[in-house]
């Protein structure tokens, strides 16, 4: 090594946000680890792909319950990281190993081998579908939900017959090491499920590995787009979840208690560090007085600490503070804490009223319990407004007579009616956005289909009389083709 040349660091350590106290020391994968792990991954694949549906179900199975088992432990590992409370850190394993079983049960049925229609004009064909495998998945995570947000890539694609390697986020290495050890006891001797620690280059070099198929990536949009940009050199496939600013709308006839309780709940929980939590709130008009005292009582009765942990990135209190300053400086009206309540690592619950739209406390993700109300003259503004930015991610309607229909207008991929963030707890249902907030789905059978590649085969049963596709074509055989064309789609 020369003067000049900077020493690479070879382990990093993660913290606890709450104390600053070590709890863990992790090794810094460099491009040469993170391709040996791809490579491993490449053999497993081939294992894993070959057992078939029924045989991966059962070992997944097996991992279900070795999770289940180990709920509190993995809890506690959550709760060192990120600082947030045990329960809420067991709820994310609930949540996670639903979806591990749905994933498993239903794998099979969604993507086994299925004849579809050949068509009229091709009615000596049998065709066919099937989605195989991809290979080597690469999963990039964040820390906010480090075990629910990448098992969401991490169970489908297992599900799918993918080998998996997973660089977690920095702060969060254990959780991840944590969930890999898991499932190496039930697939002992397999490389099925590696993680690869470190900081952005690590990931970074997981799009650029030789054998990677496809890269699940969950964070920041800023961060989805140089994800993007390193795989289009390799032209590897990336999936893409990334923030957003999540609206509720809030309609003359909703249940207001139940808006409320959603409200602080959807805006505060987990210190508001939720892609899909709720960041503002357009309330219709009749009932925005009655509904902002409702949010006013109970977002004072939630304390970080208590109901929710400190900021887990020590430099979203930056932002957080940013967007209080600014959306009070533009007019808008703090009815419960204010700038004072940044106090890292914590943030006291903020409720801001009548905030401009072009204040960043409405445009840009906030990442903390800030919750912005403001109120609208009927729900056509409500939904104008809340369509405005360039997320499209999740969102949350109260209405009891047009929930569905509000929904409809709003254009994101998710929307919970008269309760919040459900549609993330539902296996069935697909998980992603649109715009700023990325593309591709985890989740349900697209969450499946998304880890595959699917394959079209056709067999010819018989010969058809006239032979089009030859060289030895007639002209008569063309005009019996056009007359059946005409017949069938010509009237
Ligand atoms: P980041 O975008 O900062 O990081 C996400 C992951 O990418 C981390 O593992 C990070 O590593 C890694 N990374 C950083 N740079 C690169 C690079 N150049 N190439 C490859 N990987 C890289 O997001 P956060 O971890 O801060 O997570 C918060 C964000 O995630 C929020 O915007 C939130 O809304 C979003 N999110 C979205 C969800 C969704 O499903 N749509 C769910 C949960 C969160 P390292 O941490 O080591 O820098």
């Amino acid at each position: 090594m020369t003067a000049t040349e900077v020493p690479v660091p070879i382990t990093f350590a993660s913290h606890d946000p709450r104390t600053g106290a070590v709890v863990g020391t992790h090794p810094v994968h460099d491009a040469a680890a993170v391709e040996a792990a791809v490579a491993r991954a490449g053999d497993a694949a081939k294992w894993w792909g070959g057992l078939g549906f029924a045989e991966r179900r059962r070992r997944l199975g097996e991992w279900r319950k070795a999770l289940v088992r180990s709920i509190d432990d993995l809890a506690r590992v959550v709760c060192d990281e990120t600082g947030k409370p045990f329960d809420d850190a067991r709820l994310e394993l609930v949540l996670a190993i639903d979806h591990l079983d749905w994933a498993a049960k239903h794998a099979e049925q969604v993507l086994k081998r299925r004849t579809v229609p050949a068509g009229l004009l091709m009615s000596n064909q049998a065709a066919s579908l099937r989605y195989a495998p991809i290979g080597v998945v690469g999963v990039i995570g964040p820390w906010n939900y480090p075990v629910f947000t990448p098992m969401g890539s991490i169970v489908y694609a297992l599900a799918a017959g993918n080998a998996v390697v997973f660089k977690p986020s920095e702060l969060t290495p254990g959780v991840g090491t944590a969930l890999a050890d898991s499932l190496a006891e039930i697939v002992e001797g397999r490389a099925l499920f590696q993680v690869v620690t470190g900081s952005g280059e690590t990931g970074a070099a997981l799009c650029r590995a030789p054998g990677i198929g496809k890269i699940a990536f969950t964070g920041s949009t800023a961060t989805g787009k140089r994800v993007m940009a390193t795989c289009a050199e390799t032209l590897t496939p990336v999936l893409i979840e990334c923030g957003g600013k999540d609206p509720m709308i809030v309609d003359a006839d909703a249940d207001l208690g139940a808006a409320a309780d959603a409200a602080v709940w959807g805006g505060m929980s987990n210190a508001g560090q939720t892609c899909v939590g709720v960041e503002r709130v357009y309330v219709h008009d009749a009932v925005a007085d009655a509904f902002t005292a409702e949010v006013v009582s109970r977002a004072r009765a939630v304390h970080p600490g208590a109901e929710f942990g400190p900021m887990t990135m020590a430099s979203q209190s930056d932002v957080v503070r940013g967007h209080v300053q600014d959306a009070l400086a533009r007019g808008g009206r703090a009815v419960v804490g204010g700038v004072e309540s940044v106090r890292p690592p914590f943030v006291d619950p903020v409720v801001i009223l009548d905030v401009p739209e072009d204040s960043t406390a409405v445009r840009e993700e906030t990442f903390g319990p800030l919750l912005v109300v403001n109120r609208v003259p009927d729900v056509d503004e409500a939904v104008r407004r809340a369509n405005a930015t360039g997320y499209g991610l999740g969102a949350t309607v109260f209405s009891k007579a047009r929930g569905e229909e509000i929904a409809t207008r709003l254009r994101c991929g998710m929307v919970s009616i008269n309760s919040v963030i459900s549609f993330a707890g539902i296996p069935s249902l697909p998980f992603g956005g649109v715009g700023d907030s990325g593309f591709g789905r985890i989740h349900g059978e697209d969450g499946l289909r998304e880890f595959t590649r699917p394959q079209a085969v056709t067999r010819q049963r018989f010969a058809l009389p006239i032979a089009v596709t030859s060289f030895r074509r007639t002209s008569r055989g063309m005009r019996a083709l056009l007359g059946v064309v005409k017949l069938r789609h010509g009237r």
